[in-house]
């Protein structure tokens, strides 16, 4: 699809199976990011960002406008793209465009004719499988009354996904697939999905740590990454805990609802709150370490836990930017002040999304078109994106904050990357959700 004052249509001739060779019509969709690949779990999760919009504010999302249907059809128009990365087995593909054997070779325009050099390729390896069916489900429930066969398409599509394999039991894909199971229910109730959901979200209630570890009693209810991986679970995606509080919230006279209750306040009240407090600007730091080490600034909780406000790097090295991550959490806590009646979840979830446009130690905004003292974006195909997210402001090896101000050099913390809108999106319509 054109867009009109940036871009005539793209990508048409997107792209040659990986596996065997052949053409696959995978056109469509959003790029992801600074660059022109589409990743799936990333442009997913444009889709889920626009369709908790939808949910939650409906209409009123834009009081001057003409009601929902722009978010429909910009929805759909996604959802195409995602239908087509559907494997016949159910399965769903990673990407196209992302290159091949890990390179950037795929990331130009290209002239748009099927079966010529500069073709690029799709990448038929499995990924984002909770990530698909979530938006999918959403799509067959907001669909519901607007488009009820399309909204069967997409229902279908992630039943065959919920079919095709399980998740692989990890606290992240875990967290993915509670939600999903959850959502699928929502659009399709009966006892399956709703039994996957509360077995799932058993499964994540094994992996907190309800009890203090790392000699230390100040901070606990955080998760581990896996059954058989202790580290302290820390990921963009705060799907565990989310998935947990939406659990409460549809099923609330389940026989575990109490512990879903007790894990997302635990996780909120032993961890969350009391990390944020270390900041003087109330954000959530990247989370605890029960390890550290000499090159690096770690900074004592007590006994043989640490955190750090940005993730780890060595040398003169800084990380990428941790706005998906702090605007991840600001939905957490915005579903949590609604659930719990709780201001201060409010006061925190806005807290972590005034740093975004411009509460931080360098004023300055990074969302384009907002504010003051932006960066100027890494994105060099479309250039200024109105209401784009810059991945944001990332540390050093002493955990001091870095932002670069070089005009467009530094992916990690200048680039656009599309899960910051989703997260954005998706805190905003719960802020401003009338209950
Ligand atoms: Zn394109």
């Amino acid at each position: 699809m054109a867009v009109p004052n940036v871009h005539p249509a793209c990508h048409l001739d997107d792209a040659i199976r990986r596996d065997t060779g052949e053409h696959a019509d995978v056109a469509g969709g959003w790029h992801d990011a600074g660059d022109v690949r589409k990743w799936m779990d990333a442009t997913m999760l444009v889709g889920i960002g626009i369709l908790q919009v939808a949910r939650n504010l409906e209409a009123a999302w834009d009081l001057a406008g003409p009601g929902l249907q722009p978010l429909l059809e910009e929805v759909k128009w996604g959802s195409r793209y995602f239908l087509k990365m559907q494997d016949r087995n159910g399965r769903v593909w990673a990407d196209t465009g992302g290159g091949v054997n890990g390179d950037n070779s795929d990331n130009h325009w290209t002239d748009n004719q099927t079966g010529n050099a500069d073709d690029r390729h799709v990448n038929v390896n499995r990924l984002g499988q909770g990530v698909f069916m979530l938006p999918e489900s959403l799509v067959a429930q907001v669909y519901r009354e607007h488009d009820p066969a399309y909204g069967r398409e997409c229902m279908d599509a992630a039943r065959r996904c919920f079919q095709a394999e399980g998740p692989d039991h990890k606290t992240l894909d875990l967290g993915w697939w509670t939600l999903a199971a959850l959502e699928m229910d929502r659009a399709d109730p009966g006892d399956s999905f709703k039994s996957a959901a509360a077995t799932f979200a058993r499964q994540l209630l094994d992996l907190q740590n309800t009890e203090f570890v790392g000699a230390q009693k100040v901070i606990r209810g955080f998760w581990r990454t896996a059954p058989d991986n202790s580290t302290p679970y820390k990921n963009w995606f705060v799907a565990t805990p989310q998935a947990l509080l939406e659990m409460l919230l549809a099923y609330p006279r389940h026989p575990d609802a109490p512990r879903w209750r007790d894990a997302v306040r635990l996780y909120l009240d032993e961890y969350v709150v009391p990390l944020c407090s270390r900041s003087v600007y109330r954000i959530m730091p990247v989370g605890v370490f029960l390890s550290s080490d000499n090159d690096s600034l770690f900074r004592p909780i007590g006994g043989t836990m640490w955190y750090r406000f940005f993730g780890t790097v060595r040398g003169g090295d800084w990380t990428t930017g941790l706005n998906s991550h702090l605007m991840g959490h600001a939905v957490l806590l915005a579903r949590a002040s609604q659930a719990f009646r709780e201001r201060n979840y409010r006061g925190l979830a806005c807290r972590q999304l005034e740093w975004v446009v411009g509460a931080n130690p360098f004023g300055a905004s990074m969302m384009t078109g907002v504010g003051y003292r932006n960066p100027y974006p890494f994105s060099v195909f479309a250039g200024l994106i109105s209401g784009g997210i810059l991945n944001g402001i990332g540390g050093n090896s002493q955990d001091q904050p870095v932002l670069s101000f070089d005009c467009g050099s530094d992916y990690r913390t200048t680039e656009y990357w599309s899960p910051h809108s989703c997260y954005y999106e998706w805190a905003i319509s719960l802020l401003e959700q009338r209950l």
